[in-house]
C-alpha cells in the first residue's frame, strides 16, 4: 500500500466563500422584500457580512458545533446565515416557517438552538413556540424596522452586525464537522434531523454544478424558488456560491406573477422548485404567453415530487423552455438522481424521450442506486420489478440526528427512501408512489403518481391527486381529487374515457372528487394524507 502525496485540503465551505469574494466580488445577491422592492449586495459585500456575523456570533457565546437556528424566506440575510455560521464552526439550522408552532417546538428544542436568527415579520409565529425552546438564549431579527420597537427579548440583526470588523479569521475546520441541519417534513411520525458535514455539502455543491446534473457555473443567474428551509434550497445556494453565480432570492412573494416578473427582470437562466409552483408557472405562461420576457432561461428544475410529463412538455412545446427533473431528498442533501437524456437515447420516439426525461432519471455521479423487495432481495433493472429505492454516497446521510430511525438504514450500508420504484435497462429509476401512497387494491399496487400525471395532461385539468380511498371488498381504491382549469369543467365520465386506453381497468379511480385547490404539504407538495382524511370514505359512504 502507499498512500498518494496530494494535500490534505479539507472540503469546506470557507473555500467557496473566500473564492466567491476573490474572483466574482462583484457578482450580485438580489433580494426581493417583503414590501416587493428589490436590495442588491455584492460577493465582496456579502463576505464582509459573514465575517461582521462570525464576530457577533463569537461574542454572544457561540461555539464550536453550536446550533443556530433561522426562521426565513430566502434572502440575502439568511445566506449569509448558510455560510457565516458554518464557517465560524457553528452549525446553522434551518426551521421550516409553515410548519405548526407545535412541530417547530419540537425541532428547535431537539436541535438545542442557541441562537435564532427571524424576519421580523415571522417574529408572531416565533412568539407561538418560544416558550418551548428555553436553550434559545439569543433572538436576532433580520429586516427590522426601525420605527417598530421589537420585543424586549430580541436585537436587530443590522445593529448587531454593526460594531464588528469586515474580516474574519476563519478556524480551519475539519471537513466532517458538522455545518447544517435540516429536519424532513416528517409526514410520518417525529420529524428527523439529518446533519450535513461541510465535506458532503462542498461535493454535493460540486455534484450540482456537473453539466449532467445542474450545470450551475459563473455565468448563471439563480432563482432558487424552493425555501432555503427545504433541504438547504437543494443546494443551488451553495453551488451558487461556489461557482460566483449571480443570486435571485425571491423574498416571500412566490405566486406565478411575482416569480415570472423576477425571472424576466433579472434575466433568471436557471430556477428551481416544486411542481405546483411550476403548474401554476405554466397556466399563467398559457394565458398571457406575450407578457414576460424568459429569453434568458437555460432550464428549469423540478423536484420534490414527480413532475407531470404534461408540465415538462408543456413548457417545451409551448414556450420553448427546458425543465430538468431531478429526484432527492433531505437525507441525500438533496440531489439524487437527474433524468437527463443519454445521447444512444436521442433517436428514440419524441413521445420515448419524454418518458424518460419525465422519469426520476439515474444516479448522479457519486451517487448509488438500487431497488429491494420486501424481504431485501436485490431487484432486476427491467423496468417491472417494483421495490424500494435505495441509495447511498457520500452526500447521503448515514445516521439522523439524536439517532431515530434506524430501521431506515441497512446493515450493508445503503439509505432506504420509502420511494416504491421500477428501475429500467438504462437505469433510469421511475417512482409509482412513497410508500406511504402506494393504493393497493385486491393485493395489486397501483400507481397514484402514474395516475396523477395521465389525469394532469387533460386540457380541463389543472392539478389532480389520487389517493387510497377505503373499499369493502378491495380493501382499498383509487380515487381522484381534481382542480379544473378556470373557465373549463369535465365530468367524471370523460376523465375515465381519457384514462381507458393508458391503463389496466383496475387501475381506474373509482370517484372523482373536485377541489378548489390539491392540499400542500409545508414544503409545497400534494398532501394526499389530507385528501385521505377528508375522502376517504367516499366509497363506504356511497
Ligand atoms: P423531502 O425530503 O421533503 O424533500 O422529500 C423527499 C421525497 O420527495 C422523496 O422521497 C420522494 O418521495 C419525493 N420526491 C422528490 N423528488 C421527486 C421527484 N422528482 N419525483 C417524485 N417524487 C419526488
Amino acid at each position: 500500500m502507499i498512500d498518494g502525496l496530494m494535500m490534505d485540503f479539507p472540503l469546506t465551505l470557507t473555500h467557496f466563500l473566500r473564492r466567491a469574494r476573490d474572483f466574482f466580488g462583484h457578482h450580485e445577491i438580489v433580494s426581493r422584500k417583503g414590501d416587493k422592492s428589490l436590495t442588491r449586495i455584492s460577493y465582496a459585500d456579502f463576505y464582509k457580512r459573514c465575517a461582521k456575523l462570525a464576530h457577533a456570533l463569537r461574542r454572544l457565546g457561540v461555539t464550536r458545533g453550536d446550533r443556530v437556528a433561522t426562521l426565513a424566506w430566502n434572502h440575502s440575510g439568511h445566506l449569509e446565515a448558510y455560510l457565516g455560521v458554518p464557517c465560524m464552526g457553528a452549525v446553522v439550522h434551518t426551521l421550516n416557517l409553515r410548519l405548526s408552532p407545535d412541530e417547530l417546538g419540537y425541532i428547535a428544542a431537539h436541535a438545542e438552538d442557541k441562537v435564532l436568527l427571524v424576519d421580523a415579520s415571522l417574529l408572531p409565529l416565533f412568539e407561538k413556540f418560544r416558550e418551548k425552546v428555553p436553550s434559545i438564549r439569543h433572538v436576532i431579527v433580520f429586516d427590522a424596522d426601525s420605527s417598530k420597537p421589537l420585543p424586549d427579548y430580541a436585537t436587530s440583526y443590522e445593529a448587531l452586525l454593526a460594531p464588528e470588523v469586515e474580516d474574519y479569521d476563519f478556524p480551519h475546520l475539519g471537513e466532517n464537522e458538522s455545518c447544517m441541519l435540516c429536519y424532513t417534513s416528517g409526514t410520518t411520525g417525529n420529524p428527523k434531523g439529518v446533519l450535513y458535514s461541510h465535506r458532503s455539502t462542498v461535493l454535493h455543491a460540486l455534484g450540482a454544478c456537473m453539466r449532467d446534473n445542474l450545470g450551475i457555473a459563473c455565468t448563471d443567474t439563480v432563482l432558487p424558488v424552493v425555501p432555503m428551509f427545504h433541504a438547504a434550497a437543494w443546494g443551488l445556494t451553495f453551488a451558487s456560491v461556489a461557482t460566483g453565480a449571480k443570486l435571485v432570492m425571491p423574498g416571500p412573494h412566490l405566486d406565478p406573477t411575482s416569480l415570472l416578473e423576477l425571472m424576466a427582470a433579472e434575466g433568471v437562466t436557471f430556477a428551481g422548485g416544486v411542481p405546483t409552483i411550476w403548474i401554476g408557472i405554466l397556466d399563467l405562461l398559457d394565458k398571457d404567453p406575450k407578457r414576460f420576457d424568459l429569453g434568458a432561461m437555460r432550464t428549469m428544475v423540478i423536484g420534490g415530487s414527480a413532475a407531470p410529463p404534461a408540465l415538462i412538455e408543456g413548457f417545451r412545446a409551448r414556450h420553448g423552455l427546458e425543465v430538468t427533473h431531478a429526484w432527492g431528498m433531505t437525507e441525500t442533501s438533496p440531489l439524487g438522481t437527474v433524468a437527463r437524456l443519454k445521447p444512444e437515447l436521442q433517436d428514440r420516439s419524441d413521445a420515448e424521450k419524454l418518458t424518460f426525461r419525465a422519469s426520476q432519471g439515474f444516479a448522479t455521479v457519486l451517487v448509488e442506486q438500487r431497488h429491494t423487495s420486501e424481504d431485501g432481495t436485490v431487484l432486476p433493472w427491467d423496468g417491472k420489478s417494483m421495490g424500494e429505492l435505495e441509495v447511498r454516497g457520500p452526500w447521503v446521510a448515514r445516521a439522523y440526528y439524536g439517532g431515530e430511525g434506524k430501521d431506515r438504514f441497512t446493515k450493508d450500508g445503503w439509505f432506504r427512501t420509502g420511494d416504491v420504484v421500477t428501475i429500467d435497462v438504462e437505469g433510469y429509476v421511475n417512482i409509482t408512489d412513497r410508500s406511504k401512497d402506494v393504493v393497493k387494491s385486491g393485493g395489486e399496487w397501483i400507481s397514484s403518481v402514474a395516475l396523477e400525471n395521465a389525469l394532469m395532461a387533460h386540457p380541463a385539468v389543472l392539478e389532480a391527486a389520487v389517493f387510497a380511498a377505503a373499499h369493502p371488498k378491495w380493501s382499498e381504491r383509487p380515487v381522484a381529487a381534481i382542480v379544473e382549469r378556470e373557465g373549463k369543467t369535465v365530468t367524471d365520465a370523460e376523465l375515465a374515457t381519457f384514462l381507458e386506453s393508458k391503463f389496466p381497468k383496475y387501475w381506474l379511480p373509482d370517484a372523482y372528487v373536485r377541489v378548489a385547490q390539491v392540499p400542500r404539504t409545508s414544503t409545497g407538495k400534494f398532501m394526499k394524507s389530507k385528501l385521505r382524511d377528508q375522502y376517504g370514505d367516499v366509497l363506504t359512504k356511497k
